[in-house]
Order: C-alpha cells, then sequence, then structure tokens
C-alpha cells in the first residue's frame, strides 16, 4: 500500500501484539504507543482487550488518560472487548471510569466467566458473509444512542457498533483469520484522513506517473 497509515496500538496490557499483526496484514504500519507523546503521528488507535480496571490503572500511572480522553474524542478509534469498555459512556457491573465518548451502556462479563468464553460465527453487515467471533469474558452492549450503527449483533445485542470516527467489538477480531474487521477500520482512517487534509494526500499518491 501507498503511503501506509500509521495506527497506534495501545500497548500497557492484553494482547497489543495481535493487533499490530492484524494491521500489517492490511497494510497499515502499526505503532506500539505507551507514552502521550507517541500518540502524536498516529492516524488512528486500538484499544485492545484485557481487563479494563487494570488499563485504567496504568494509564493513570503512565500519565496517559488525559491524552487518551483528547485523542478519542477526535481521532479514529477502533476498542475490542476491554478497549469498548474503556470508550463506553457508561460502564455496568460495577460502574467504573471510561474515557466516555461512545453513546453506549456496556455491563462488563456479561457473558459468564472465563469458561463461559466462545467462538461464535455471526451475521454482519460487513460485506463478505457470517464472520467469526471471538468471546473473552466479553462485555454486552446494553444500549446504544442514535448516532451508533450497529454493524453486528449477537443474541439480539449489538457487538460490533460504529459511531462516526469510533469503532467498538465486544469480541476479539484480531484472533481470528478473517482481517475485515481491521480492513473496516483503516478504511475509516484513510476517510478520516482524506476529509481532514481534503483530497491533498490521497492527490499526492494519484499524481505520480
Ligand atoms: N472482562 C474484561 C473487562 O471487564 C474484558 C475482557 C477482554 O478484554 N477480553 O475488562
Amino acid at each position: 500500500m501507498q503511503n501506509s497509515l500509521t495506527i497506534g496500538v495501545l500497548a500497557l496490557q492484553g494482547d497489543y501484539d495481535a493487533h499490530a499483526q492484524a494491521l500489517a496484514d492490511v497494510g497499515a504500519t502499526p505503532k506500539l504507543v505507551r507514552a502521550p507523546q507517541e500518540l502524536t503521528n498516529a492516524q488512528g488507535l486500538i484499544l485492545p482487550g484485557g481487563e479494563s480496571t487494570t488499563f485504567l490503572k496504568f494509564l493513570e500511572r503512565e500519565g496517559l488518560l488525559d491524552s487518551l480522553r483528547e485523542y478519542v474524542a477526535t481521532h479514529p478509534t477502533f476498542g475490542t472487548c476491554a478497549g469498548c469498555i474503556l470508550l463506553a459512556k457508561e460502564v455496568l457491573q460495577p460502574a467504573q471510569a471510561s474515557l466516555g465518548v461512545l453513546d453506549a451502556t456496556v455491563e462488563r462479563n456479561a457473558y459468564g466467566r472465563q469458561v463461559d468464553s466462545s467462538i461464535q460465527i455471526g451475521e454482519t453487515s460487513l460485506p463478505g458473509g457470517p464472520l467469526e467471533m471471538v468471546y473473552i469474558r466479553a462485555p454486552r452492549i446494553q444500549k446504544t444512542g442514535k448516532d451508533v450503527e450497529i454493524l453486528a449483533e449477537r443474541d439480539g445485542f449489538p457487538v460490533l457498533v460504529r459511531q462516526k470516527h469510533l469503532l467498538a467489538a465486544t469480541f476479539h477480531p484480531e484472533l481470528s483469520a478473517d482481517r475485515r474487521v481491521h480492513r473496516y477500520f483503516v478504511q475509516m482512517v484513510e476517510e478520516f484522513a482524506a476529509s481532514r487534509f481534503g483530497s491533498s494526500s490521497r492527490q499526492k499518491t494519484t499524481d505520480q506517473p
């Protein structure tokens, strides 16, 4: 891919390496983010799965919480599982702090404990047919606001949602061989970059012979 997009992956905890690999597989350049200054040239960001309470502790300790709040309010960000919990405006079971940008209520560990983790094949509106979804102590999106588009559901609850520049999944797409969800996110980042800088960034590549 020409002018490969640099996309950050929060690398404090959880399965960030698998996300970095998935991004590389779809032609983006992953960049591990562990400090606020590492966000500066990231055109998008992935908040991986892990444990949201641990993330919150690490984010505070590394001084990243405020910079992340600013970043996710204005840049394409994809939260998976614990990352989805971090993005949500409201978190239940128990209530906890978050970045508060995704207009959704998310209930932690809603499908039971670790033993209840599962792999399902579900319908999605992403092109290409049913999608494998790996759930690990997954949260459930109980409620979404009007600007939230539902891209996939499980038992009538959203599991993949988009709100403008934000994407969130309650499952782990990085653990499946299917790269459609990461490709979709990279397209969101591309569109965002193009709309922000007008057509100039695209122009450069198309002007070349
Ligand atoms: N249960 C975790 C939490 O509440 C999320 C699990 C995951 O990211 N796989 O933070």
